[in-house]
């Protein structure tokens, strides 16, 4: 039962009523036995300041950060993580003795559903990233701290793509499409298969067997890509597992304690 006493945690982004995030953190707070309760707050491009202040006032005590927020929220906050510095976006607050903390949390939780959902662990690994902006940026850089390989980026814009394969040091590179054909992991971050649009981020007949190949994407399920890749026979896995650990890893931020994975991935899976 929500009372006077309980915590406040919330999301803030521009759409955000399609948010899975509200079931997945209520799930795991009713898991844990914590009184906490999450909301999501439509904040409008330009207000993300205003709402990491309004977390003092309010004594709002974690934050979940998506679009168009995570850049702005990460020059508003009082500090930043190394990670959340390098990417430039906080996708976590975490407000303690009235400083705030902006975290990024996405590259944990994509390398956690690797492991969780394909048992992949992506050290030694040839691994090809199709995108160059936020979610792909946080991938790099987490294949990279992993001990991938290799790094390779693809993106329409060079230099874009320039700046995310920094993001991995020396193992990152800039690559053309056909890179996919030599890789071991390849991960879609470009929005292409989203939703109805039924678009393809690469050439399929580039994949084939012992390929892993995941879409960040979740919505649907199975994208174009993932039918694609299956039917050649490489191993798929959609974004959803990525969603779960990057909450999961918010949830220990906030609260300390060890987030319940199963009941926030069943929430997930349920809410989808
Ligand atoms: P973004 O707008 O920051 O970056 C999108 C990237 O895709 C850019 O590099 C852009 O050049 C490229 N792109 C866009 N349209 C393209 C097209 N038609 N062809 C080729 N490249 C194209 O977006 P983002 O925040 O990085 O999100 C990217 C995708 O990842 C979205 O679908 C988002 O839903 C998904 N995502 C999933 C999770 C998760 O937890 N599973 C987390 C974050 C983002």
């Amino acid at each position: 039962m929500v009372t006077a006493a309980t915590r406040v945690a919330a999301v803030i982004g521009d759409p955000v009523r399609h948010s899975l995030s509200p079931a997945i953190h209520n799930a795991a707070f009713a898991a844990a036995g914590l009184d906490w309760v999450y909301v999501a707050f439509e904040v409008p491009a330009g207000r993300a300041a205003d709402a990491v202040r309004a977390m003092d006032v309010l004594g709002i005590d974690g934050l979940s950060v998506t679009m168009p927020h995570k850049a702005d929220v990460a020059a508003a906050v009082d500090s930043c993580t190394p990670d959340a510095l390098a990417l430039g976006a906080v996708n976590c607050v975490v407000r303690r003795h009235g400083r705030t903390t902006g975290h990024s949390t996405d590259g944990d939780g994509f390398l956690w559903g690797l492991q969780d959902d394909l048992s992949v662990d992506p050290s030694g690994l040839r691994c090809v990233v199709l995108g160059a902006g936020g979610a792909a940026r946080a991938v790099v850089r987490s294949l990279a701290g992993a001990g991938a390989a290799s790094v390779a980026v693809v993106n329409r814009t060079e230099e874009r793509a320039v700046r995310a394969a920094a993001l991995a040091g020396p193992v990152g590179t800039v690559a053309g499409p056909g890179s996919v054909a030599d890789a071991d992991l390849v991960v879609n971050a470009t929005p292409v298969g989203m939703g109805d649009d039924g678009g393809l981020p690469l050439d399929p007949d580039l994949l084939g067997p012992g390929q892993v190949v995941v879409d960040l994407v979740y919505h649907p399920a199975t994208t174009p890509l993932l039918e694609a890749a299956a039917a050649r026979g490489a191993r798929t896995g959609n974004g959803l597992p990525m969603l779960v650990g990057q909450a999961a890893a918010a949830f220990t931020l906030w609260t300390g304690e060890a987030a319940p994975v199963r009941a926030m991935a069943a929430a997930a899976s349920a809410a989808h």
